[in-house]
């Protein structure tokens, strides 16, 4: 069979051609939005299975989001079948070094089973340890302290490193960062427990550190792949340099115009070393658009067109027709604003159009709740991704507590959630009596408290120490009760089981009971429930596992790379990654059935609809208030807006309001000032690829 006829290549443009079927090498593709850039990485990948013979496991693809993973797993296995979902690396970076750690937990300082945490947890952990250390949590916010932290990590600066930066001319919150970073960093050791940038960093010094498991990636992992390369940051480019090996190729793609993570460490700059820095690369530029329309692709160019430090200009051309004016709806505020997108998603539903090709996005999460009370009122089914969702709410934050503590016990952030939660009376000086202990003995609180059993079990009978362990002994009667309940029951039995036993379902209902007359708060009890149903589901689907047969592992490595089999473990493993903001992930793992897609623009990229809402296009909102005195910040928020313009497939519809009401208040606001450029550009002009149209009052209820 002539590969040049295989049906990969169908339907290619010769550059693309150019990318798929080319030579073992690396590859450069930089390229514009909805140029291909995704669809030729997948199809390379198919290409390397099928005319290179590259098993899929010697193959190692990137993704941004773990939905992009899934996405691609499900479009490769189209392609050349289904070993491909089990056996291919297709993940992201968090995801891909988790996956290294949980293999290799030993070798990197770490107990396998160690607790990933999430964002929240971070900060909650540095706030305990301020406060520990005397220091004014109002004066430093614990979140910046804990992002801060990151923000080294990510930059490979270790606290030991840092400090050796601080001097006494440092600012004020240089050196308090110094401190908490210290001692944060030998809790996370104690608790065993790493946060998102640790995953990172861990890996990298672990493959720095370790010649032998760095060269058995190296036999590994012979065609990587990254996708959205523009937004790799340093310590995952840092990564990258590592996990490939002196034989292994690498190919990113990606778009300078589309970076937009610059304010959390990501450098579009990668894109030029990566020339620099590995062998003979060659270059692809992909010119056509294959997503949108030409008038909303005009208005794309307009709008980056004011960006002027780009590493390459770009003209996107599509390939599909003029395509109507882009819309944009002036409304009169912010209710109108949302009625009206409501009611044209209602009218292009009844023309024939599924809701599951309409979204809407917005510069910021808190935007959402207007449409998503329209929607609701309306009955329009949608999806929120991202952001403040389901696995954030304090309800599910307690299940999961629990859960953690029973496949790491030492880890004292969650104990220290839920010990007292529903109340035990168990109160602040009983747990500060625990605390005292553990740290007296550099332990765990878990193990503070076998100690106290050891002692009080021993006959010796200090009063203290004995009324202590009696008031706390009723939550380790019931950690007991748990790990024992867990061993022959079903995951879902179990959980379900564990908010009975843990008094979580009581104490919810109650509490949704009391507080049933103020709105939205009554359904704690009902997200419990849907927990629940969640874990069922995991159970009949869970995510793709590896074959972690190690064809060329030496001996000292096989045993373990043995995958822990805790179902309980794999369950929150999969959702810290998949259901935090942070990743930018849909909040659930079941199939969406026909529904609009809400989400941030953020969130956004990568994707396509055929109709796309971009809502709040407005002063102060978009570029945010935040970044519109920087010209690198501006810059960024440009892009941002590029991408959300550049998801639109069929129709565009901007939108923004007069007034809009914040914390119950009507302030004046208004079109963005993008929008402004943008009709200035055209005043005057012939065939503007975008109409106004003013919307006043509520017609709509
Ligand atoms: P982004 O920058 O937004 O990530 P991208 O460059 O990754 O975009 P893709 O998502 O790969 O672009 O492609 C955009 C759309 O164009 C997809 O629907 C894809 O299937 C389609 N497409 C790409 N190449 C072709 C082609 N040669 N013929 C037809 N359709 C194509
Ligand atoms: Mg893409």
């Amino acid at each position: 069979e002539d590969p040049q006829s295989d049906s990969i290549l169908e339907g290619l443009n010769e550059s693309q051609h150019e990318a798929v079927s080319a030579e073992l090498r690396n590859m450069l593709i930089i390229a514009g939005a909805g140029t291909g850039k995704t669809r030729v990485l997948v199809s390379r990948i198919a290409w390397l299975i099928k005319h290179y013979h590259i098993a899929p496991r010697n193959i190692m693809a990137v993704t941004f989001t773990n939905k992009a993973a899934t996405e691609m797993r499900e479009r490769l296995s189209l392609m050349v079948g289904n070993s491909v979902q089990s056996s291919l690396w297709a993940n992201t970076f968090h995801s891909i070094c988790l996956r290294l750690l949980r293999a290799y937990a030993q070798y990197a300082g770490l107990v396998p089973g160690f607790t990933i945490l999430d964002t929240d947890s971070q900060v909650s952990l540095v706030k305990r340890l301020m406060k520990d250390m005397n220091i004014d949590t109002k004066e430093f916010k614990p979140s910046d302290i804990a992002s801060n932290i990151s923000k080294q990590k990510e930059n490979g600066i270790r606290a030991l490193a840092y400090s050796k930066k601080v001097s006494v001319k440092s600012p004020d919150y240089v050196k308090v960062t110094d401190r908490v970073y210290t001692v944060y960093e030998k809790v996370c050791n104690q608790e065993n427990s790493v946060d998102f940038s640790e995953l990172l960093l861990r890996t990298v010094e672990l493959l720095e550190n370790n010649r032998e498991i760095r060269e058995l990636q190296h036999r590994r992992f012979k065609e990587i792949l990254v996708d959205e390369f523009q937004d790799t940051n340093s310590i995952q480019y840092r990564f990258l340099r590592l996990i490939a090996g002196p034989n292994s190729h690498v190919l990113v793609v990606g778009d300078d115009d589309q970076s937009i993570y610059g304010w959390r460490g990501a450098d579009v700059g990668n894109m030029r070393k990566f020339l620099e820095d590995f062998s003979d690369v060659k270059q692809v530029l992909l010119a056509l658009n294959y997503r949108s329309t030409q008038k909303i692709l005009d208005v794309a160019n307009t709008i980056i067109g004011f960006n002027s430090d780009r590493l390459m200009e770009k003209v996107l051309k599509g390939n599909f027709g003029e395509g109507d004016k882009v819309k944009i709806l002036n409304c009169a505020n912010n209710k109108v604003e949302a009625a009206t997108v409501t009611d044209r998603i209602a009218a292009l539903h009844d023309s024939g159009v599924d809701y599951r090709d309409i979204s809407i996005l917005y510069r910021n999460n808190y935007l959402s709740l207007d449409f998503e009370q329209n929607l609701l009122r309306k009955h329009i089914p949608f999806v929120i991704y991202g952001g403040q969702k389901f696995f954030e709410r304090a309800e599910i934050l307690d299940a999961i507590a629990y859960m953690r503590i029973l496949v790491n016990e030492d880890d004292d952030t969650a104990l220290l959630r839920i010990i007292n939660t529903p109340s035990r009376k168990i109160g602040p000086k009983v747990v500060e009596g625990l605390r005292t202990i553990a740290s007296e003995r550099n332990c765990s609180l878990i193990k503070a408290i076998r100690l106290l059993e050891a002692h009080v079990n021993s006959g010796n009978v200090d009063k203290t120490l004995s009324s202590l362990y009696k008031k706390i002994s009723v939550f380790y009667e019931l950690f007991k009760a748990l790990n024992e309940k867990r061993q022959n029951m079903s995951l879902s039995a179990f959980a379900d089981e564990m908010l009975r036993m843990t008094g979580l379902y009581k104490y919810y209902q109650e509490k949704d009971f009391k507080d049933g007359k103020d709105t939205e708060e009554h359904s704690r009890y009902a997200n419990l429930g849907m927990l629940i149903s969640n874990i069922k589901e995991f159970e009949a689907a869970p995510p793709a596992e590896d074959d972690s047969s190690e064809e060329n592992t030496s001996e000292s490595t096989t045993e373990k790379e043995k995958k822990t089999e805790d179902p309980l473990l794999t369950y929150l493993s999969n959702i810290t990654l998949v259901s935090t903001g942070e990743l930018n992930e849909e909040g659930g793992t079941s199939n969406v059935a026909d529904a609009v897609n809400l989400m941030t623009m953020h969130a956004s990229k990568g994707l396509e609809f055929k109709y796309v809402f971009l809502v709040g296009f407005e002063k102060d909102i978009l570029p945010s208030r935040l970044c519109a005195y920087s010209d690198k910040s501006l810059a960024e928020e440009r892009r941002l807006a590029y991408v959300g313009v550049t998801r639109a497939k069929k129709a565009l519809f901007i939108s923004y309001a007069q007034v809009r009401s914040m914390f119950g208040k009507s302030e004046p606001t208004g079109a963005s000032s993008f929008l402004r450029d943008l009709v200035r550009e055209y005043k005057g002009k012939q065939d503007v690829p975008l109409m106004i149209e003013a919307v006043k009052g509520y017609s709509f209820y």
